[in-house]
């Protein structure tokens, strides 16, 4: 029997790998620009970590985590996330200790065993930022400045993404708010539909996130997050929004915005695409101020995001492809099946890629015409050496892009400044 791979987790082809790396490069950029350096923390963590920090109760914790014990009995999770093990990690090497803030970047796989479709996988990747050791509402308006730069720079057309945008508060907000949306669900059990009748129990806020149809109209007519905040964090998401005012910034209160993981409290956001159907979050993230002594923790605010890298890849791969495909510099086809032909194309190939050059070369004998169709997808010059041209010291040398040919001399392979003029890339 053929072995496959597992159910919702994909092969990344080389057709595709060179748009996630032009994604990777370009996103890490955008971080660098704003202040935040890479951390690479491991996949495997204690199951504890993310039952604590993420939420027992929470889907991606409860129904979703990938959790095994280790060959000592110990249980461990495939990390679902990794805003909790960024904290993690911060508070195990007292990052905090060094004073300041600290503004981390990350990227990789994580892992939630969820219905695979559109938009939605086992195994995907996410790209995010935390910034640690501050409650100024300007960072929360930075990290969404930070998202929407992002996406801009991505080439993403401003008309299709919108910002969706709520604060749940702190604890004891979200205590009252609770008790609201119970109080305000309870007597309307009949027009919830079956999950939201168990969440009502377990944790009411879950039923805002819910797109049953049968509870839209409940849901519309619900308590407010922003009706039950206490006065600081009132002005501290008035002043959140007055700053991405100032950033021209322009974004919709969402007042069902609450977001699946239970470390959440203030700012909560989304940036959305209309390209993207019913899994439309490019990328979502909030405040954190609790995780870290949730995790056993000095109190330490947080404000971070998290997207996910196969999303913009669904968004962008038509837009990007046609520029990305081509990763070589030069095809090189030998004519003929004399030995000198081959040894001399070798001894190019060899010259090309020490001056710096991405070179290949036909080595499955196709036909011209054939071997010239597969140089076009792949390289941007295809190079031809028959025994005609080798009696003549000479190459022919086409560019696949205009399709202009020349003759060039054996010889100006032994001297790279002269191949890079003659293949200056465009
Ligand atoms: P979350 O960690 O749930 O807040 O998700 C943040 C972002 O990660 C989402 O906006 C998506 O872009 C991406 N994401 C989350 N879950 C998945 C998944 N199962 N498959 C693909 N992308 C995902």
């Amino acid at each position: 029997m053929k072995i496959g791979a597992v159910r919702g987790m994909r092969d990344i082809l080389p057709e595709e790998t060179p748009l996630w790396r032009h994604l990777e490069a370009e996103i890490r950029a955008a971080f660098r620009l704003y202040g935040y350096r890479e951390i690479r923390t491991p996949l495997l963590e204690t199951a504890e970590l993310f039952s604590r920090g993420v939420g027992e109760a929470t889907d991606v914790v409860h129904k979703e985590m990938y959790v095994f014990p280790d060959k000592k009995g110990l249980l461990l999770a495939l990390r679902p996330e990794a805003t909790a093990s960024v904290v993690r990690a911060y508070l195990e090497h007292g990052l905090y200790a060094k004073g300041g803030l600290a503004k981390l970047y990350y990227f990789g796989p994580m892992f939630r065993y969820e219905k695979p479709q559109k938009g939605r996988s086992r195994q995907f990747h996410q790209y995010g930022v935390e910034a640690l050791g501050s409650l100024d509402p300007a960072l929360d308006a930075e990290v969404i400045d930070l998202a929407s730069y992002l996406v801009e720079r991505l080439g993403l057309p401003r008309e299709g993404l919108f910002l969706r945008i709520n604060s749940i508060g702190c604890r004891r907000d979200r205590d009252r708010y609770r008790e609201a949306l119970r109080d305000f669900f309870e007597p309307r059990q009949a027009e919830l539909c079956s999950d939201c009748r168990r969440r009502l129990s377990e944790n009411p806020m879950r039923i805002l996130d819910c797109k049953h149809p049968t509870c839209q109209p409940a849901i519309q007519a619900a308590p407010r997050s922003t009706d039950s905040l206490c006065g600081e964090c009132g002005a501290h998401f008035q002043e959140v929004l007055a700053q991405l005012e100032r950033l021209g910034l322009p974004y919709e209160l969402d007042h069902t915005l609450v977001r699946g993981l239970d470390y959440y409290t203030r700012t909560v956001f989304e940036l959305a695409s209309k390209d993207l159907g019913a899994q439309d979050a490019l990328l979502g993230g909030g405040r954190y101020d609790e995780l870290a002594e949730m995790l056993g923790g000095p109190p330490t605010p947080g404000v971070g995001f998290a997207g996910g890298m196969e999303r913009l890849v669904l968004v962008l791969r038509e837009r990007l492809e046609l520029e990305l495909g081509r990763e070589l510099d030069v095809y090189l086809i030998p004519i003929g099946e004399a030995p000198e032909v081959k040894r001399t194309a070798a001894w190019i190939l060899a010259q090309l890629r020490r001056a710096g050059l991405a070179a290949d070369m036909e080595y499955l004998g196709r036909s011209l015409r054939k071997a010239t169709q597969v140089a076009a997808r792949l390289a941007r010059y295809a190079l031809y050496l028959g025994p005609d041209e080798l009696a003549r010291g000479e190459v022919k040398l086409k560019d696949l892009g205009t399709g202009a040919e020349s003759a060039q001399a054996i010889g100006a392979f032994e001297r790279p400044e002269m191949l890079k003029r003659m293949l200056a890339r465009g």
